[in-house]
């Protein structure tokens, strides 16, 4: 008997090949119909035999295109009608669509057999892509997403090519990005001074050039790259000369995980993780084989490997080198750059060579970066790959626009039940970096098509940000707390709702009483919270100074610890500095100049990693903190001894008697690799007894983990299994970042949940 079944699907459905699949598997089963993009997903009319039917079920959901994600689906039986074929009907214009552009996604491996296949028409052609594979957000100009409105608009398809574009069964069909050796861009090398340099092959030369060490920028999908060979150490030093990027970690690619597998560990996730169409850096231990070179990544335990994502990085890396450094093409706190002649002007002095293009970079997105811990992938940067796909959120809320944090910024558009977040912006201390906000803002609110006129900040009445908000007309401004929004982003993105016990372990953020908050247990939801208990709180001895300089916070820990006598103290430890700088800093303490008071896990990290001898002074926010972690030995450590002091009815950690017992024993010789791990179980210990103490009182027994501590792997897994041991359900971060890329989610969440629909 025939039927006739209306299917609708929802999710990331549109613009990666879902309708071609659903024409083609409709075909393979025999099926008339339609399918068509709508509103809020794809629509599907399938009529058939029953057994025809069952088969196109199973296939659709088991077999969906790689880049697509179906969400939600619901179907009906509807009356059959009078047909004999199968047709892709057009999408309606925008204004009635919900038409987004895809994020980009890596070269597939049917485009990598062309690549490499001297048959094929597009042997070696360094912008082979298909309808699962290529090119998206970054070459938008316009949406809805559609050739003409892309960067691809100024190559018209040569016949060949408009064929495939054209014909549903070819896996070209409906590719906005397709081109060929024919029609489409090309590469070019220029010098450093922008001529170019005419050879056949600039792929080849480039090649050349990197093998002698020289150092190139690249372009890439988001934009530049540089580049050098990480197998050399000169090469290495020279890009971290030029670049002022002294010890930062750099990431790199290599061509495939074979190669990964050689230098780092990798398990199934992190494979997966690697090899995926997001294709991430991602954060793993290295293995010391000798491959790369140790300026990549010094003092560190763990390498940013990514795997090659365009098919001209694939050309690069097929045969020459292990491993390339990619790292993105800018100066400190500026954002990557896109443009060929920008490059050429502002790498000036950096890049030796340029290796260019003429599809242009319509949207800049910078590598996302990732991690896998208690066995799932962590975003720490979100953006090529991940943007623009919306988080999806449990009801519908009003529009608002969240303007982000200071640092490591993204902004985020809240639209009916979707939060839309831009790419990585960065921190906003130099024009560039505050242009690029501005350019993230108007993409939001293309991608969304609209203003939101309800606008949230941070509480910090000094960012950037907040003097934006300030200054917009027509809109109501909603500030909101810094570990609030951090703790409302992790609710919405694991979609849950009403009171929650909130950890927010952080670098610094601007609390609710003027203070410096960032080692913070709330009692939160997505409208308000309260502040049941923090970190004791500590002096920063010269403010901003001591974050560049840990040894001034060490040096307030132990005068916090010992009193009149932590001079000598301090003299005695192994990272001794001059007496007259810790008189310095016991001036400063003791006539309260310059010295704010914060409850900061970041800068507790630091100040420890300075008493333990690991560091002194920093040349990266966080450096201190990363190195705690990478030395640490966790086997078999006891935790340092603490307190938790109870001032009406706010709790305080005190870990006062760690500092004491981890001093004590460093001067009777205890390695740092040990202490730091007792350091890491005392924070694990004292975390779930204080989290205990808050849900006696409260009753509640969700545990929310965010901030930018939780980046953190020790801290996170420790935390993670002890809480779930005591019986709390446990919720963390994996769709935006736990530092404070995530932030603006949880700021427009909590601004929404200000006015909800009546
Ligand atoms: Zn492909
Ligand atoms: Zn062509
Ligand atoms: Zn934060």
């Amino acid at each position: 008997m025939t039927k006739r079944i209306r299917y609708h699907f929802m999710g990331i459905v549109q613009g990666v090949g879902f309708r071609p699949f659903v024409f083609r598997t409709a075909l393979q089963c025999g099926l008339t119909g339609f399918v068509q993009n709508t509103i809020d997903g794809v629509i599907a009319e399938v009529q058939g035999s029953d057994s025809a039917l069952k088969e196109f079920f199973l296939y659709i959901n088991n077999n969906a295109p790689p880049l697509s994600e179906i969400t939600g689906q619901a179907c009906s039986e509807i009356n059959t009608l009078d047909e004999s074929d199968f047709k892709i009907l057009e999408s309606r214009s925008r204004g009635d669509l919900d038409a987004y552009s895809p994020p980009d996604s890596a070269t597939c491996e049917n485009c990598l057999q062309e690549l490499f296949d001297p048959n094929d028409r597009r042997f070696r052609y360094p912008f082979i892509n298909c309808t699962n594979c290529g090119p998206r957000l970054t070459i938008v100009n316009e949406l809805p997403y559609d050739r003409d409105r892309t960067a691809m608009a100024c190559f018209p398809l040569c016949p060949t090519c408009k064929k495939e574009y054209n014909t549903p069964s070819d896996r070209r069909f409906h590719a906005e990005p397709n081109a060929c050796p024919v029609c489409g861009p090309r590469v070019r090398l220029i010098d450093a001074s922008g001529n170019e340099c005419l050879f056949d092959d600039p792929v080849e030369e480039a090649i050349h050039t990197l093998k002698q060490g020289l150092i190139i920028a690249i372009k890439g999908l988001g934009g530049f790259h540089l580049a050098v060979d990480a197998g050399n150490d000169a090469a290495v030093q020279r890009l971290r000369e030029r670049k002022c990027r002294e010890e930062k970690p750099l990431a790199i690619m290599v061509r495939n995980l074979n190669t990964a597998r050689e230098i780092v560990e990798t398990g199934i996730q992190e494979e997966r993780l690697l090899a995926s169409p997001q294709r991430p850096i991602v954060l793993l231990t290295k293995k010391n084989t000798g491959f790369i070179s140790e300026f990549i990544a010094p003092h560190m335990n763990r390498l940013g490997v990514m795997l090659a994502y365009t098919p001209l990085q694939h050309l690069l890396l097929e045969n020459d080198f292990t491993a390339l450094v990619m790292t993105s093409a800018n100066r400190t706190d500026e954002p990557i750059c896109t443009g060929n002649r920008e490059a050429v002007k502002r790498l000036q002095g950096i890049a030796d060579f340029f290796l260019v293009h003429n599809r242009d970079i319509l949207v800049r997105c910078d590598d996302s970066i990732a991690m896998v811990a208690s066995g799932k992938p962590r975003l720490m940067r979100r953006a090529r790959g991940f943007v623009p796909c919306p988080i999806m959120l449990t009801q519908h809320h009003p529009s608002v626009l969240a303007l982000g944090p200071h640092l490591k910024s993204a902004v985020c558009i809240i639209k009916d039940n979707q939060a839309f977040l831009s790419p990585h912006i960065g921190d906003m201390e130099t024009p560039q970096a505050r242009d690029f906000f501005h350019e993230n803002i108007k993409l939001l609110k293309k991608i969304t098509d609209c203003s939101p006129g309800i606008v949230a900040c941070d509480l910090h009445p000094g960012y950037y940000s907040t003097s934006v908000a300030n200054s917009m007309q027509d809109v109501t401004v909603v500030r909101i707390q810094h570990h609030h929004a951090h703790i409302a982003s992790c609710m919405a993105e694991n979609g849950i709702k009403g009171k929650v016990i909130g950890l927010a372990m952080d670098g610094t953020g601007f609390g609710a009483d003027g203070t410096i908050w960032g080692g913070e247990f709330l009692i939160a939801d997505e409208v308000d919270f309260i502040r049941a208990g923090h970190i004791r709180q500590f002096k920063l001895p010269g403010s901003e100074a001591a974050i560049r300089e840990p040894w001034r916070i060490g040096a307030g820990l132990l005068r916090d610890s010992y009193g009149d006598e932590w001079q000598t103290i301090a003299t005695r430890l192994p990272l001794a500095l001059h007496s007259q700088d810790y008189a310095v800093v016991e001036k400063m303490l003791t006539a309260n100049i310059n010295s704010p008071v914060c409850s900061s896990l970041g800068r507790l990290f630091d100040g420890v990693a300075a008493i333990i001898g690991i560091r002194a002074k920093v040349n990266f926010e966080g450096q201190a903190a990363m190195e705690l972690e990478a030395v640490a030995d966790s086997s078999d450590v006891s935790a340092l001894p603490f307190k938790i002091d109870d001032y009406e009815n706010t709790l305080s950690l005190n870990y006062i008697p760690s500092i004491k017992e981890l001093t004590t024993q460093r001067l009777k010789g205890a390695p740092p690799p040990a202490l730091a791990a007792s350091f890491h179980a005392m924070l694990i210990c004292s975390f779930i007894e204080m989290t205990v103490r808050i849900r006696s009182a409260s009753g509640l027994n969700r545990v929310v983990l965010s901030g930018g501590c939780f980046q953190n792997r020790l801290l996170l897994e420790g935390c993670i299994e002890g809480l779930m041991k005591a019986d709390f359900n446990v919720y963390s971060h994996h769709l935006v970042p736990t530092n404070d890329g995530g932030i603006s989610l949880g700021q427009a969440l909590v601004a929404a949940s200000h006015f909800p629909f009546q």
